[in-house]
């Protein structure tokens, strides 16, 4: 999410598309993952490897991404949502088929990266965060039978106490992922974000992370990323954005608006969270997947 509505956006910045190149090649690049990932991150600490050795050529790889297009949601006061040009289709009078695009997007909408400058002044911008605290193992911690009481429900520390006595300590540089069953409501702008008037961001509802729970997963555990299947890593309702802050503050990226976490297991899985690499950006657009082993999914 881009913040309060005290922020203030400037003016579309995208630009007329440029006059269609019409000849133009492609380059592919052809690539293989190979080798299965070691048990746990360089980063780990020493207590408790949550995942056993994955092996990428058989796991089964949930996309957590939704796609871009005239329905992905953005915060109500984005002055703008994802747009897309076609700059070239069809055939070339060297007789063949050419296509290509331009898009314009607010950094923070759809499936995409809070970048620690997001709220902490002088933080690491998107092109700045290590790609190792992007790739890690996944912890995913399910609150949907409480958020479905209360759209406004926030993690507590009596949530994360009962996951770690049933699954031991959340490892360090794990990526934490809360569950709360909202992508059910993608996207239905209406229901997902509790109310849907553009250009206000006061009345919303949705769950996400708690203040003491952000403490407990960030500054205690180490957590490498935070993730939700909601708007933002703090719940509807907030107007202090407490979770951005501590996470920020700890150079600690988020993930919001991730898709199909009811196919991830609790524990096992492993999280590639690969943003758009924007210069200077306070995040951007995000293709994230979980790896999940045959004995993982076993696990959820
Ligand atoms: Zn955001």
């Amino acid at each position: 999410m881009p913040g309060s509505d005290a922020f203030r956006f400037g003016s579309r910045v995208c630009r007329s598309p440029p006059r269609r190149r019409r000849f133009r090649t492609s380059v592919f690049a052809a690539w293989a993952l190979a080798l299965p990932i070691a048990a746990s991150p360089a980063s780990a600490a020493p207590e408790k490897p949550s995942t056993s050795s994955l092996d990428i050529g058989t796991a089964k790889i949930v996309d957590l991404t939704y796609p871009f297009d005239d329905k992905t949601i953005y915060w109500p006061t984005a002055p703008f949502n994802f747009d897309l040009k076609s700059l070239a289709f069809g055939e070339t009078p060297g007789g063949y088929f050419y296509a290509a695009n331009s898009f314009c997007t607010p950094e923070h909408g759809g499936t995409h990266l809070d970048a620690p400058v997001h709220f902490a002044k002088g933080g690491k911008t998107a092109d700045e965060i290590s790609v190792r605290k992007l790739i890690a193992p996944g912890v995913v911690i399910d609150v949907s039978a409480k958020a479905s009481a209360d759209p406004d429900y926030r993690l507590s520390m009596d949530d994360l106490r009962g996951w770690e006595k049933k699954h031991g300590a959340i490892p360090s540089g794990a990526i934490a992922l809360l569950r709360t069953g909202w992508g059910k409501k993608w996207p239905d702008k209406k229901r997902y974000l509790g109310d849907d008037t553009p250009g206000d961001a006061s009345k919303l509802h949705f769950p996400s992370f708690g203040k003491e729970a952000a403490q407990y997963l960030v500054p205690q555990r180490r957590v490498g990323a935070l993730g939700v299947d909601t708007a933002s890593i703090d719940h509807g309702p907030s107007k202090d954005f407490v979770v951005h802050r501590i996470a920020s503050a700890a150079a600690v990226p988020g993930f919001e608006n991730i898709a199909n976490l009811d196919q991830l297991p609790e524990t096992g899985a492993w999280i590639i969270a690969l943003p758009i690499k924007i210069a200077g950006g306070s995040g951007g657009p995000l293709r994230i997947v979980g790896l999940v082993s045959a004995d993982g999914e076993t696990r959820r």
